[in-house]
């Protein structure tokens, strides 16, 4: 099973906090940059999947990430989907997410539209249900614009949604997030992710803040707010991954193949892939790790990434061509075996199901194995970790630490 990330690196305005591969774009002023950008995508998903050798997968999952997917039209990624079709199976149960900003959700015409293409699933960035917040955030949309959006996706029939929250700014208060998560249950979506503001290298923020700007809350209050979502989330929905919580059966299963290690593929400008194949393919690798049992399936592990200028990459893949080398890539790197210890350990952690031992001896080996056994006693005894059904789990009490966590294992 494969999935497929398709990034659209294009935004109505570049928010003062994100770092993201996203560039402001006027569709006024550059009419025909979507067609042209859309195209390009097509043409690298069939060059990918010749010189990847991947015309057999079933995809499991396709995302439009960005950027800010949704100020494409349901006509442009409509053409996408259907050109992955056309080489590729879809899983009967495929589930298709476009990362939506409420601003750019304005009719049921439009929303028909994107149902009519395939659409399973909309990932709203509502970001805060306060316009202060929104303000501060430089967002466009106002808490109106989200409410609006929300009801037409769901008067749309669309019954998978996502919100997005922010949290964690400098001077939040409690109260004030507890009555944005009231807002959020009245709404009652599928799937909630929370992410915690972060000032990255690369954003607007970054900069105001070396010249002392503080942004973020202190630590204390951080952990004070998280535990509050997560007490307030807890009734109805199941925090599956340390940001993200669903309703039964309303996981990203996009977001869980990414957290399993599983393959997938990733288009346009910055995408990145990880595709693992046996080591059979690949006979160099995973022959180099002396504690490595004939009882094993050992893997092979490549990521790599596409240059992040829009303008760069589709001057790559303007034209169909069976020519691939790693000089069209930004980044390429094969991973060792310790290294996929190492984020086996690190994402199945994130989860709340934890880290699978059968899998992970079975993966790396005997010897791996004890060596992980070794450093787990201490932290299962001080309640760091904590062993059920044959899974590793971080305690969600102890999430806001999983980091730090996962370093004393993998040191
Ligand atoms: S936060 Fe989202 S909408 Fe804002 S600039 Fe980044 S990608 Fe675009």
């Amino acid at each position: 099973m494969l999935s497929i990330y398709i990034h659209i690196p294009f935004c109505l305005k570049k928010c003062p906090y994100c770092n993201f591969n996203s560039y402001a774009f006027d569709s006024i002023k550059i009419p025909d940059l979507e067609k042209k950008y859309t195209e390009t995508v097509i043409n690298e998903f069939n060059i990918r999947i010749n010189a990847l050798n991947l015309q057999n997968e079933t995809v499991a999952t396709i995302y439009f990430g960005g950027g800010t997917p949704s100020i494409f039209s349901a006509h442009s990624l409509g053409q996408i989907i259907t050109a992955i079709k056309t080489k590729l199976n879809f899983a009967s149960d495929i589930e298709i997410t476009l990362e939506a900003n409420p601003a750019t959700i304005t009719t049921l015409q439009q929303l028909a539209a994107l149902k009519s293409i395939g659409l399973t699933r909309i990932s709203l960035g509502v970001q805060s249900f306060l316009n202060d917040k929104l303000k501060f955030l430089g967002r466009l949309h106002s808490v109106q614009d989200a409410r609006v959006a929300f009801e037409l996706l769901r008067t749309s029939g669309f019954s998978n949604l996502n919100l997005d929250l922010i949290f964690g700014y400098a001077s939040e208060k409690v109260e004030d997030l507890e009555y944005e998560l009231r807002e959020l249950l009245a709404l009652m979506p599928e799937h909630v992710s929370i992410y915690g503001l972060s000032i990255e290298k690369g954003s607007a923020f970054f900069a105001q803040a070396q010249a002392n700007r503080i942004f973020t809350c202190s630590e204390e209050t951080y952990a004070e707010l998280y535990r509050t979502i997560q007490i307030f989330l807890a009734e109805t929905f199941c925090q599956y991954e340390i940001s993200n919580f669903a309703q039964p059966n309303y996981e990203s299963r996009h977001n869980l193949n990414y957290w399993n290690g599983e393959n997938y593929l990733g288009l346009g400008a910055g995408a990145h892939s990880y595709l693992s194949v046996p080591a059979q393919h690949s006979a160099t690798v995973g022959a180099t790790s002396p504690d490595h049992p004939t009882t094993t399936t050992p893997k092979f592990a490549r990521r790599f990434a596409n240059v992040s200028l829009p303008s760069k990459y589709m001057a790559q893949f303007s034209q169909i061509s069976e020519f691939f080398s790693s000089t069209n890539l930004a980044f390429e790197e094969t991973l060792t075996l310790e290294q996929q210890q190492m984020e086996f350990t690190f994402l199945s952690l994130r989860k709340a199901s934890g880290l699978n031992l059968q899998k992970y001896q079975k993966l790396f080996g005997k010897k791996s194995f004890e060596n992980l056994q070794q450093k787990v006693r201490p932290l299962i005894d001080q309640a760091y970790l904590a062993l059920s059904n044959d899974h590793l789990q971080i305690p969600p009490q102890r999430f806001i630490i999983a980091d730090s966590i996962v370093e004393k294992l993998v040191a």
